[in-house]
């Protein structure tokens, strides 16, 4: 709380209605008081209650008139930082937003680092790491059910799983500390067995939190989607009708070190990057020179590719060959232009793939990419391929932090030792060595430090029996 005045621009770098100038620290009120004047000229700011909205104008040093404005004071700790808060609504002009702000800095605020705030509302005890990182994560969020899945962790979901699996391993530490110390007081004699149990359980947790988070990376990311097929099969007018608008089917490519372009759009709620490889077939083609490294590096890291082929010619070695190059990749074929004359069939196309490709089963659908006919049937494919068919649904929580799937790997394979240690035999403070090397792994997720509170609850809970 001893930190100064911190002030920035909340809202967005381009011209709105309105824009937000937020203040966050001790002195905040004092200066928003020094450039913020009522109606009838006077300053009065300071002696307002908390959370309350004010009308007046901002004045330059020189008393000129800048914009007309709204003032929200927010008084510890009541506020997003838990510091005193002033927020000014203005104009949303980039020019007089940054007038605004220079005034602020002029009457004693230092310019706010990039996510200083969200800082403080951390350092002030306010929020856990892992909700200070939701919030950029509902900022960033790409689809709804990244949204949601941010909200969740913001709201502590992740951080209540975290404390909870802390708690218990706390207490089984302090529980083999205290015997350690006082084994008059203290019985280990069938500890190790219970505390396999409670291993086994912790370890429960946390595998089906890290099962999660292949899932969570898609929804927080975006599932990565390929388009491949020979040129003319329909792959842009595919992904136009995806996008549910007529694009250029290759924007400004010369002069750009990218040749692929990425689009980003949703299908039935779950976000895609697609991919298209269109882009760079005007250079080279994709099918005949698939080693071109783009597209194979592309197709590779996809987590689906989309392949193309056109109903009016036959589905051939080509075809077969690109497909072949992936076998463990989630995929789905595409007969396009159903519409016309059919030089083929889905049956004919799934017999040929069995036989060249390993006997992979993958799924063939017909559409018109033309006249938007299938494409429903694609979207219900592709929901039921991810999130085991069903979307994550409210009550569903992700991890998608790749930090917070380190330290539960991490948490896990210390619990794992523990369990080897009880295997094994060895002497209890083998187990409290990594119990406590999982309880500093989860910490680092909530970011908290670990010697304080083991020392208070050793002391505070066992009172060391006497
Ligand atoms: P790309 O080279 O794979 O990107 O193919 P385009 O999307 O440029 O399409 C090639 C041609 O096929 C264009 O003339 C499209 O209008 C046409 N086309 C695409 N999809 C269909 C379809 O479903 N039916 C018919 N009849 N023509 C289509």
């Amino acid at each position: 709380m001893m930190r100064d005045t911190i002030a920035a621009v909340a809202t967005g770098r381009n011209a709105s209605g309105i824009s937000i100038i937020r203040v966050s620290g001790q002195e905040a009120v004092s200066i928003a008081d020094r450039v913020f004047v009522g109606k009838n000229g006077s300053h009065f700011l300071k002696n307002v209650p908390t959370h309350t909205v004010h009308y007046g104008k901002i004045l330059s040093e020189d008393e000129v008139f800048l914009d007309e404005v709204l003032a929200i004071v927010m008084r510890s700790p009541k506020s997003y930082t838990a510091e005193d808060v002033v927020e000014i609504h203005c104009h949303g002009g980039i020019t007089v937003t940054n007038m605004i702000l220079e005034q602020i800095l002029k009457a004693g605020a230092r310019l706010a680092e990039p996510g200083e705030f969200t800082k403080r509302a951390f350092l002030n005890g306010r929020i856990d790491l892992s909700e200070a990182e939701a919030v950029m994560d509902v900022i960033d969020a790409g689809s709804k059910a990244a949204v949601r899945n941010s909200e969740k962790q913001l709201a502590g979901h992740l951080k209540q799983q975290i404390l909870s699996l802390r708690e218990t391993i706390l207490h089984q530490t302090a529980f083999i500390e205290s015997a350690l110390d006082d084994p008059e007081h203290f019985d280990l004699t069938d500890y190790p067995a219970k505390l396999k149990d409670i291993a086994d359980a912790l370890l429960d947790q946390i595998r089906s939190l890290l099962k999660s988070a292949d899932e969570g990376k898609l929804i927080s990311e975006g599932i990565r989607a390929v388009i491949l097929g020979k040129p003319n099969v329909g792959k842009s007018t595919f992904l136009n009708l995806l996008l549910g608008q007529q694009k250029a089917i290759v924007t400004d490519i010369a002069g750009t070190t990218r040749d692929i372009l990425e689009e980003r759009l949703t299908i039935r709620d779950i976000p895609f990057v697609i991919m298209d490889t269109a882009g760079i077939r005007e250079a080279q083609d994709v099918v005949e020179k698939i080693g071109v490294d783009r597209a194979r590096e592309a197709a590779a890291d996809a987590d689906l590719l989309l392949y193309l082929s056109d109903l009016t010619s036959e589905f051939d070695g080509a075809d077969l060959q690109i497909l072949s190059e992936y076998p463990d990749k989630k995929k789905i074929i595409l007969l396009n232009k159903s519409d016309l004359d059919a030089a083929g069939s889905e049956q004919e196309v799934r017999e040929k793939i069995r036989e060249n490709c390993s006997g992979e089963e993958i799924p063939v659908l017909s559409i018109s990419a033309r006249n938007n006919v299938g494409i429903d049937a694609f979207r219900d494919l592709v929901e039921k391929m991810f999130f085991e068919g069903h979307l994550p649904s409210s009550d569903e929580f992700y991890i998608t932090n790749l930090r917070h799937k380190e330290a539960l790997m991490e948490a896990a394979t210390s619990l794992e030792k523990v369990e080897e240690s009880i295997r094994m035999d060895m002497p209890e403070d083998f187990y409290s060595i990594d119990l406590m090397d999982a309880y500093m792994s989860l910490g680092r997720i909530i970011g908290e430090q670990i010697e304080d509170d083991l020392v208070e609850e050793i002391f505070s809970k066992f009172c060391m029996g006497k």
